[in-house]
C-alpha cells in the first residue's frame, strides 16, 4: 500500500502578508487586485473568509461582503521565498514531490529519506519544520492515494492533520458534498445536483454505464473516487504545459483597437494567474477565431520571460497586428503562455530549464500544442 503526503500551506499569500505585517494579524486582509480595476481575490485570510469572502471572487463583492477589508497588492517575492523552504524540506523526506502549486505538494512517503514507515509521524514533522522555518501553518493530509490525501487535508484546516485509512475512506466519500471532491466543478456539481447526487452516498448509488452516458468518460473517474479508487502516482517532473484564456464575442469584432482592449484585459487575468502559481512563460501565443470559424494562432518565444501584465499585454498586441486579417470580423481571441517554468529558475541558452529545484529538467518543445 502506498503512503501519500498532501501538503497545502494555509492562506499562503494571506498568512505571509500577516507574517510579514504585524499590522495585518487578525484582520480580514484579501491579496489581489483593487476593487475598482475589475481584480480578483487571490487568497484571503481566514478573518475575511468569515464574510464569504474567497479567492477567485471579484474584488468588488468581496468589499461589498466585507467592507473593512484590506486589500494588500501581494510581494510575490515573499511568497517564492517561502514556497522555496517548504519544497527543500519535503526533499529532506523523499524524491517523490509532485508541486501542484506554488503552496501545495503531493508526497509519496512509501518508502523515504527516514526510513520512517508511519506516514503520519512524517506528516506532523514535515507540518512542524514548515512552522519552525516559515511561521506558516500548512494543513497536510495522509492516505494511500492522492486523491484522498488532498480530502483529508482540506477536512481540518487551518492548521491540521488529517489520516484516511482504507477503512475509513468510504465513510469519509459517503459524508462529503459533492462539491468538495476534487476534479467535480463547478459546473459538473450543479449537474450532478439536478440527478439527486449530493454527497459521495448518492455518487455511489450509480452504476459505471450511467455515469458514463451522463459525463462521458469523467464518469469513469467519477466511480472510481468515490470508491476510493486512485492510481494515479506521485510524478516528480509534473508542470502544467500552458495556461490559456480566451474570449468569445456576442457579436463579431472587426475593429483592431476593441481587439486590442480584449488582449489587454485577458492579459492581466493571465499575468495574475502565473504570479498565483509562481511560473513565467517562454512562449507566447495569439489565436483568432475569424467569423467563419477558422482559426488562426501565432506564436512567439521571448528573451525576457513572460510573467508581468505589461509584457503580456504588449508583446500579445504585436502579434496581433502583424497577423490579423483587417478585412474580416473575429469572433473570439485568446492569449496562451506556454513552455512555463518556475518564476524564480534562471533561463538558460540551451533550451532546458531546471524546473524543480535543480533536480528535475522538462525540454521546451516550441510546438506544444496549447489551445
Ligand atoms: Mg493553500
Amino acid at each position: 500500500m502506498r503512503k501519500i503526503i498532501h501538503i497545502d500551506m494555509d492562506a499562503f499569500f494571506a498568512a505571509v502578508e500577516q507574517r510579514d505585517h504585524p499590522e495585518y494579524r487578525g484582520k480580514a486582509i484579501a491579496v489581489g487586485g483593487l476593487p475598482g480595476s475589475r481584480g480578483v481575490v487571490a487568497t484571503c485570510s481566514y478573518e475575511a473568509r468569515k464574510y464569504g469572502v474567497h479567492s477567485a471572487m471579484a474584488s468588488s463583492l468581496a468589499v461589498k461582503l466585507c467592507p473593512h477589508l484590506i486589500f494588500v497588492r501581494g510581494n510575490y517575492e515573499a511568497y517564492r521565498e517561502a514556497s522555496a523552504i517548504i519544497r527543500r524540506i519535503f526533499l529532506e523526506y523523499t524524491d517523490l514531490v509532485e508541486p501542484v502549486s506554488i503552496d501545495e505538494a503531493y508526497l509519496d512517503v512509501t518508502v523515504n529519506k527516514k526510513n520512517n514507515p508511519s506516514a503520519t509521524r512524517l506528516a506532523a514533522e514535515i507540518r512542524q519544520k514548515i512552522k519552525a522555518e516559515t511561521q506558516l501553518t500548512a494543513s497536510a493530509g495522509v492516505s494511500y492515494c492522492k486523491f484522498l490525501a488532498k480530502i483529508a487535508s482540506d477536512l481540518e484546516k487551518p492548521d491540521g492533520l488529517v489520516v484516511i485509512p482504507p477503512q475509513k475512506a468510504l465513510d469519509i466519500l459517503s459524508k462529503l458534498p459533492i462539491g468538495k471532491f476534487h476534479g467535480i466543478g463547478k459546473a459538473t456539481e450543479e449537474k450532478m445536483k439536478q440527478l439527486g447526487i449530493n454527497n459521495g452516498a448518492d455518487l455511489r448509488s450509480w452504476e459505471l454505464q450511467p455515469l458514463l452516458k451522463r459525463f462521458g468518460k469523467a464518469g469513469q473517474y467519477y466511480y472510481n473516487i468515490v470508491r476510493g479508487i486512485d492510481e494515479r502516482q506521485v510524478v516528480t517532473s509534473r508542470i502544467r504545459k500552458s495556461i490559456s484564456m480566451e474570449r468569445t464575442f456576442s457579436d463579431d469584432i472587426d475593429d483592431l483597437e476593441t481587439l486590442k482592449e480584449y488582449l489587454s484585459t485577458i492579459a492581466e487575468k493571465l499575468a495574475q494567474k502565473m504570479n498565483e502559481k509562481g511560473f513565467k512563460a517562454l512562449t507566447l501565443t495569439v489565436k483568432l477565431k475569424y467569423s467563419n470559424f477558422e482559426i488562426v494562432q501565432r506564436s512567439c518565444s521571448a528573451k525576457r520571460a513572460f510573467d508581468e501584465n505589461n509584457i503580456i499585454s504588449s508583446q500579445a498586441k504585436c502579434l496581433l497586428e502583424e497577423f490579423y486579417d483587417r478585412q474580416r470580423s473575429v469572433r473570439l481571441v485568446g492569449i496562451g503562455l506556454s513552455s512555463l517554468v518556475w518564476k524564480d529558475v534562471k533561463i538558460s541558452k540551451q533550451m532546458t530549464m531546471p524546473f524543480y529545484e535543480d533536480s528535475q529538467y522538462i525540454k521546451i518543445s516550441n510546438n506544444d500544442k496549447i489551445f
